[in-house]
């Protein structure tokens, strides 16, 4: 029933805006619509002044987002649509049959994924490695799309990729440091930074963030922190810290934020916050949360 309202809708949608975007070529910048923050800070950094990027989840939770009849209109009147992939999208499938002239741009697609229990694990983007793929997918998209701004594009590619690079070089400096050991997350999203510095996660939520804990869950973080003599709980980045808050106080602990990028707030945006700035934060407090 939900999916015959959503095509219902679509439907309406495409003929609405297919009557305006005739008369509707107010800039030549190519028109890309991003499905999260992650995928639209990178498409900012590659497109530059070049592309108009439209970020469809700028509020809420993006495990549980699906997009509502202005975000599909956006859609359908947009050059690109780019997405994480890996699943994490899970409305990606109806866009693609109702609009399959729509191009679609896939920033998992070559990325070696993991599974956790029989399904895949989306969260490509929270290593430090998987955004320098994606920054190359989206030039060479880019260029296709508009071959005449290619050495734009290329320049805006090689000095993002750059300032990833030097993240990267902090995050093997410092983690290196503490292989084997384990720290509290919000939700179990990290599985792509555990795998490159061998680190352990104990997610407070599972790895789609949508069940609360129970009152036995609670005990198990808090039995696991005494044992392994972890006092920092970390909270998501945007969200409440009630529940680390509660966590921490049975042993003395702290809270501290970590972001998995999923709830950035078009606030945080226009204060300067982006991938960088919080990949940086994340690496900080995991030191202090090990040392
Ligand atoms: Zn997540």
């Amino acid at each position: 029933m939900k999916k015959k309202v959503y095509m219902i809708l679509l439907a309406l949608v495409l003929v609405i805006t297919g009557c305006t975007s005739s008369n509707n070529k107010d800039n030549e910048k190519i028109n890309v619509v991003a499905s999260f923050f992650p995928v639209y800070d990178l498409i900012k950094r590659v497109g530059g002044d070049k592309v108009e990027v439209n970020n469809l989840t700028q509020t809420g939770d993006a495990h549980s987002f699906e997009p509502g009849i202005k975000d599909m209109e956006n859609i359908s009147k947009s050059d690109l649509l780019a997405i994480n992939g890996a699943g994490f999208e899970g409305w990606i499938d109806q866009i693609k049959s109702s609009q399959p002239d729509l191009k679609i741009l896939d920033l998992s697609e070559g990325i070696d994924l993991i599974e956790v229990d029989g399904h895949t694990d989306p969260h490509t983007w929270l290593s430090v490695k998987n955004p320098q793929l994606m920054l190359e997918k989206i030039k060479d998209k880019l260029i296709e799309i508009d071959k005449k701004n290619e050495a734009y594009y290329n320049e805006n590619y090689e000095k993002a990729l750059e300032e990833f690079k030097t993240v990267e070089k902090k995050y093997d400096e410092e983690l290196s440091k503490y292989k084997g050991r384990a720290f509290i997350a919000p939700h179990a999203a990290f599985n792509y930074l555990l795998q490159e510095y061998d680190l352990e996660q104990v997610g407070i939520e599972g790895i789609n963030s949508v069940n609360e804990p129970n009152a036995a869950r609670m005990k198990e973080i808090v039995d696991i922190m005494k044992s392994k003599n972890i006092n920092i709980v970390f909270y998501e980045y945007g969200q409440s810290d009630k529940i680390a808050q509660t966590i921490a106080e049975e042993v003395n602990g702290k809270v501290l934020p970590i972001s998995t990028l999923e709830v950035i707030t078009q606030k945080d945006v226009d204060n300067g916050m982006d991938y960088i700035k919080l990949l940086e934060m994340n690496l900080e407090n995991l030191v202090t949360s090990f040392e």
